[in-house]
This record gives structure tokens, sequence and C-alpha cells, in this order.
């Protein structure tokens, strides 16, 4: 799950990172409101008004503008609210005091799957993606794996600030700012956590001037308070739907809409169609189950996206039985009369002939094998291009 900007720097404020005063307005009189707590305050022009949309990004699409006075701050804020930015429409806008930049770093954690530990990545290269700099100049950046049983040891985060260069003035700022980012990170089941970029201010402090966190779906039930933070409307919908209905769902690009039960099973299906120079559309994982309510939706849910022009049933009968799966494959057909995209089913495993037999008066196209209905299923969606 991902956060809007605002939500992340309130949490790292709590973790003790510095970050700029500000908050979050939907509307051109509050933005203006808030500019006048920040003068109250006793900020000082600049102002930043940020987009607060779930994508990255915002400086380059014109999401990020400095107010050098009242009147910006409702211009600027009235031409960002609204603005889409790739594909999300701005709804709220983050107006904060503005920094005075001297450098910007960036500064990352990530869970690093094949060293099975938390990475920090640091970089003088701040402000640009890092994937960018990750592509262009590796160099640029310091990899620095935590172990969690020791947790961050004070020579790591010395180890980075050297890297970028700290001044001695920033050293202190830099260090609580990577302890509580760190301390956020592993606290709140983080899958990343993003300050780009992390700057260095022209008096030598050291303030998040951006923030990204985003969660590990499966801890949030530990996390009220963050779960609360789900922005739905800016979800993509077809996951959103599939939420809805406990469908594990992934939406991809491709025009083949795999259904598969087992998400072992789906990420080979997906495998086997990319091995036939196939594109799936998505990964589904419907369960153990298959009923036909579950099947019905999952089948909507995969033609409701117009790309999908062929449809991939794999399904392994270890625990649940084929034939019921079949039947539940009927029923739901039965519910959509108007259905017209083909179908090629796998069934494998319990009860399979009888499965088998259910499904022969059918339009369904059967495969015996996983790699014989993915072959089917490219071909199909190729001569229906
Ligand atoms: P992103 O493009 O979505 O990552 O949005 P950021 O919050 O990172 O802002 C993009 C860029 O705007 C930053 O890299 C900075 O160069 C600039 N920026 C953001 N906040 C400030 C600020 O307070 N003062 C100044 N001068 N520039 C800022
Ligand atoms: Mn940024």
């Amino acid at each position: 799950m991902k956060i809007h900007e605002y939500q992340a720097k309130a949490i790292l404020r709590s973790y003790g990172v510095k970050t700029p005063y500000g908050e979050v307005a939907a509307t051109v009189a509050w933005a203006h409101t808030v500019a006048k707590k920040i003068s109250a305050r006793g900020g000082d022009f600049p102002y930043v008004i940020k987009a607060q949309v779930l994508v990255g990004g915002r400086g380059n699409a014109g999401g990020v503008k400095l107010a050098h006075a009242d009147d910006d701050v409702k211009t600027h804020t009235k031409s960002i609210l609204g603005m889409s930015i790739k594909g999300e429409t701005v709804k709220q806008v983050l107006v904060e005091q503005g920094i005075a930049i001297k450098r910007e770093i960036y500064l990352g954690i990530i869970i690093d799957r094949a060293r099975k530990k938390p990475v920090f990545m640091v970089s003088a290269a701040g402000g640009m993606e890092i994937e960018q700099v990750a592509a262009e100049t590796p160099e640029k950046i310091l990899f620095v794996p935590v172990d969690i049983m020791l947790g961050l040891c004070d020579y790591q985060t010395r180890e980075m600030a050297c890297f970028v260069d700290m001044p001695k003035d920033g050293m202190r700022d830099f260090i609580n700012n990577v302890k509580g980012l760190y301390r956020a990170f592993i606290e709140k089941d983080c899958s990343l956590a993003e300050i780009n970029p992390l700057v260095l201010t022209l008096n030598d402090e050291v303030i998040a001037a951006d923030a990204k966190m985003n969660f590990d779906d499966n801890a949030l039930g530990r996390h009220e308070d963050i779960a609360v933070m789900r922005d739905e409307a800016e979800e993509a919908p077809l996951e959103r739907e599939a939420r809805k209905f406990h469908l594990n769902y992934v939406k991809l690009d491709g025009a083949i809409g795999c259904i598969v039960n087992g998400a072992g099973l789906a990420m080979a299906t997906m495998d086997m169609v990319k091995h036939f120079d196939g594109e799936p559309a998505n990964f589904l994982d419907i369960g153990g189950g298959a009923k036909s309510e579950q099947v019905a939706h999952a089948l909507r849910l995969i033609v409701s996206d117009p790309r999908v022009n062929t449809i991939f049933f794999n399904i392994f009968g270890g625990i649940v039985r084929c034939d019921l799966v079949a039947l539940g494959i009927i029923e739901a057909l039965n519910m959509m009369p108007n259905w017209n995209t083909p179908i090629v089913i796998r069934l494998a495993g319990t009860n399979e002939e009888q499965a088998h037999a259910l499904l022969k008066d059918t339009p369904l196209i059967p495969a015996s094998t996983m790699s014989e209905g993915a072959q089917k299923a490219v071909e199909i969606s190729r001569s229906r291009r």
C-alpha cells in the first residue's frame, strides 16, 4: 500500500526526521490559510505547493511549484488542483515552508530479497529518480545492507554520511534522519521508504523535502493507523474491485487473462504464457474454492480490461475437486449470457475425468497440460488481434 507525501512526512516526523512545516489543502482558500499559518510561525517565502498523488515525478509534471507571494499560493494551488499526473487527478496539495537548497541527496531503504535484508541506498545525486542513477551511474549509489538483529550501526550511518560528503555541521541532522527513517521502516513494516531529495540547506541543516513510504499489505493488520490512510480513489480501479471480492489480483498489460488457483501456479502460468511469446493480462489467484460466484467475478473483472481477448484457466485439483470447479465455471458463464471471449481451460488432478465430461458440450477449449493450454491461449489471442 502507498500513502501520500504529507502522510509519510507526518510518520517520519514522529520518528525524529526533520521535515518542513506544512499542511494539506483541497481548496485554494484553505491553501491560503495554510500559507498564513506558515507565516504566523515565522516562515518566509518561498513556500512550496505540491500535488499529492501516489505517483512519482511530480516535479517534472509541473506538480511542484514555488510560491514567492500570497498570490502565487493561490494561482499555483489553482493550477495544480485538478491536474492529471500520470493518469491520477490531483485532489489535494501540500502547502509547505520552502527550503533553501544547497544540495539534494537521495536516501532510501528497500528490502533486498537476494541479501534477505533491508538495504539503504544513498547517493549525492539526489532529486533525480534513483532508477535512472542506477542505470546510468551506478557508482554514485552506496548500498548498505543492515543486519536486522544488530540493527543499524553507527559506523554504517557514518559511512553513508562520508559517501555523500556531508559537512561536519550537517552530520548530526543527517545521522538523526537516517536513524529515524530506519526505525520507521522497521516498525511500520515498510517495503520501501525513501527521502528524495534529502536536502542539505544553505545553513547546513538536513531536511526531508519529499517522502515516500510503501507498506507490506500483509502487515497492515497490525497497523490500523496506516491501514486507514489507504486512498481508495487512487488505486487501480480493477485492483480495488478485486480486493472487494477477495481475489488476489494484479493488473498487467497483456491480452491473455489468467485465472489460476494458487499463487505459485499463477506465477508459473504467467511464465508459461511468456514462454510462448504471449503477454499475460494479469496475475490472479482465485484461491482454493473456485465457487461460481468467485469465478464470475474473476471473469467480469478480467474482461473489463479492453485489452483482454482470451482467457486461460489453469486449475490444479489438489484439495479442490476439478468437477466442482468445472460446475462453477459453467454456472458463472450461465450468469453471463453475452460472453464472447474464448476460454482455454486446463483442469488436472482430482476428478478431472468428470470435469472434462462436464465441459464437453461447452464452448470452452480444453488443454491437457499447462504448456499446451498456454500455447493455445497465445495462438488464439494472436489470431484475435
Ligand atoms: P517529485 O518530483 O514527485 O519527486 O517531487 P519532490 O518533492 O521531490 O520535488 C521535486 C523537486 O522540486 C525537488 O527535487 C527540488 O529540486 C524541488 N523542491 C522541492 N521542495 C523544494 C523546496 O522547498 N525548495 C526548493 N527550492 N525546491 C524544492
Ligand atoms: Mn522526490
